[in-house]
């Protein structure tokens, strides 16, 4: 198969795999960008919600006590009926915290409490115990609630307000008063009444201003945020201000200009009906306190958690396409590898048939020829034998280099090492290829390293390898075939290099050149091979502990170097020889 069509099939398949993978994640992707837009409605309407649930859990604890207190009736308070009072204050059991006590008061009862201020019990310790039981004297605070019921009464208005303090803590006091002249309208009663009016009872509560704030306060907004919390995303933060601007408080430490939703609550602990008669007390010139409620989500803003509610889904997405993409390239390489491996397989079969062929026909031949006796002179006879022997030669080399990488690939070659000196190894190798040196018409220059160069080494394989090299450097040199083969050594290394002044390798395939079956595509006059030699060497110098590596330039030639790591003993004895001789390690000598 051709390169292109390679490269096509690659591109194909990547493009079968990448396209539907492509569509399935723009749609994960569409899907996160509404997940963030759904997020961010949810941010806002929770915020909001939270706004107004606390809005209307303040306004219906703040008015609780004046609906209870609608429910008495005005003849028991002016009769004094403690029991028939005291049983529908008992049902306040679930008055909010900041509702601290109920007051009743009548001059007209003709009882025994005529005439003084009761206070109702809201919380006692025993719930079940009689509610007439939990009446009792009010304290110092009497006298405000007297003068606040009586002062409205001189100015003719059905509810009254001031701030107090009870027990040295400040209160807020409500005081509901019934004259003796009752008007129909619960509002304002007409100016021009002609009886002059008379207290005659009033009936009140207290609010506990620190334990609104401290206590009421925090309480009512966890219930609320807990709820909203459950849906969060990221935790609801509720700030309260006061009419000033000051904190009051804040269910967790941010910005307080920070927030989304705000929302205004009026302290109303009376009728909101009767603003506008307001007797006395903070209320009179700025109207009742007001508290601003604000929600958010501190110091974040909704579009920023919304989209890091989808940050980690989009780097997983990320991560994702970059895996793909990963595994995508990685399958389409070695696709290509593959479809290439087979292609040199291929070519390794009828390069090797013909390899096999060639020798074997050439042996037949000359064979025949001499078996028949058609062979007249003794010299021609030689020649004959000598064309034999050589192409025997070649035949076994072929089947060792093939019997060698596959015994090298499956371990079953065993290494024997053994301490040689690697000048001996190449010395016996060009000793045993001069005869095919020769007859290629080959010279091949040696230089070797003045004293031994003594590594650890299975001579045979070595041998090997370097017969591959040199074999090389004469079939890829097509004219001028001089071979130069040095040993020397650079620092802990032991090298040999085998160059050529042949045809180069282009730097693309400089490492291609040692896979197995790689052989460079070149023109009819391509020299045969297997595309094993290379492979085998590399096998060989890695088992050594060291590597090939080649230099090379396209019609110019090319230098293998073998490096072999030298023993320590042996480091240590060139070093101590070096010093003493006090020359440079290396000699050179031309063989
Ligand atoms: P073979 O020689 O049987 O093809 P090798 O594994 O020995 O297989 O070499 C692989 C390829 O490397 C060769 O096909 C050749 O193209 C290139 N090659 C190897 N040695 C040389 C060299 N000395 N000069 C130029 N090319 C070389």
């Amino acid at each position: 198969m051709s390169r292109g069509r390679t490269f096509r099939l690659a591109v194909a398949m990547t493009f079968a795999v990448a396209v539907p993978i492509a569509v399935l994640l723009s749609f994960q992707y569409r899907s996160l960008s509404d997940l963030e837009h759904t997020s961010l409605q949810v941010l806002e309407t929770l915020s909001s919600q939270t706004a107004d649930g606390l809005v209307n859990t303040f306004q219906s604890d703040f008015r609780s006590p004046r609906f209870e207190l609608a429910e008495v009736d005005d003849d028991a308070v002016q009769r004094l009926d403690l029991a028939k009072v005291g049983a529908v204050l008992a049902g306040l059991g679930r008055a909010p915290v900041h509702v601290e006590s109920f007051y009743v008061w009548s001059r007209v009862s003709g009882g025994p409490f005529d005439n003084r201020v009761l206070e109702f019990e809201t919380r006692p310790s025993d719930m079940a115990a009689d509610p007439v039981e939990r009446f009792r004297p009010a304290g110092a605070e009497a006298e405000t609630l007297l003068g606040l019921a009586e002062d409205m009464v001189r100015r003719r208005l059905t509810i009254g307000i001031e701030t107090t303090t009870i027990n040295g803590r400040p209160h807020v006091v409500v005081v509901k008063p019934r004259t003796d002249n009752m008007p129909a309208d619960p509002g304002r009663r007409p100016n021009d009444s002609p009886i002059p009016e008379r207290l005659l009872a009033f009936a009140g509560y207290s609010i506990d201003l620190d334990k609104l704030y401290n206590v009421y306060l925090p309480g009512a907004v966890s219930s609320v945020l807990d709820k909203a919390n459950t849906r969060a995303i990221a935790p609801l933060v509720v700030t309260v201000l006061n009419e000033e601007g000051r904190v009051v408080y804040q269910s967790a430490q941010v910005n307080p200009g920070s927030f989304v939703d705000e929302r205004t609550v009026r302290l109303l602990f009376f009728d909101p009906s009767a603003l506008g008669l307001l007797r006395t007390g903070p209320w009179r010139d700025r109207g009742p306190s007001t508290w601003t409620i604000r929600t958010g989500y501190g110091n974040q803003s909704i579009a920023s958690i919304a989209h890091a509610s989808t940050a980690s889904h989009r780097w997983q997405l990320g991560l994702l396409l970059v895996l793909t993409a990963a595994g995508l390239f990685l399958g389409a390489r070695s696709l290509v590898h593959e479809v290439h491996l087979a292609e040199m397989k291929s070519n390794f079969v009828a390069s090797i048939s013909h390899e096999l062929k060639t020798p074997l026909a050439l042996i037949q031949l000359f064979a025949e020829t001499l078996e028949l006796g058609r062979v007249k002179t003794a010299d021609r006879a030689r020649e004959y034998y000598t064309i034999i022997h050589t192409e025997a030669r070649k035949l076994a080399g072929l089947i060792d280099n093939i019997l060698d990488l596959s015994r090298l690939e499956s371990g079953v070659r065993p290494f024997q090492f053994e301490p040689v000196d690697i000048q001996d190894v190449v010395r016996e190798t060009l000793r045993d290829f001069e005869n095919q040196i020769a007859h290629s018409g080959a010279s091949v220059t040696s230089r070797f390293h003045g004293r031994p160069l003594m590594v650890s080494a299975d001579s045979e394989a070595v041998q090997v390898a370097l017969r591959n090299l040199l074999s090389n450097a004469i079939k890829y040199s097509p004219q001028h075939k001089n071979v130069f083969v040095e040993v020397a050594r650079e620092q802990s290394q032991a090298l040999v290099r085998v160059a050529d002044q042949g045809l180069g390798i282009p730097r693309r395939q400089r490492r291609r050149i040692f896979q197995k079956f790689y052989r460079i595509e070149g023109g009819p006059d391509q020299p045969t091979g297997t595309g094993l030699g290379l492979a085998i060497v590399d096998q060989v110098m890695r088992a050594h502990g060291g590597r090939v590596e080649v230099v090379s330039e396209p019609g110019r030639g090319s230098t293998f170097t073998l490096s072999f790591p030298m023993a320590k003993e042996q480091l240590r004895l060139h070093e101590t020889d070096s010093r003493d001789r006090g020359r440079a390690p290396d000699a050179a000598g031309v063989a």
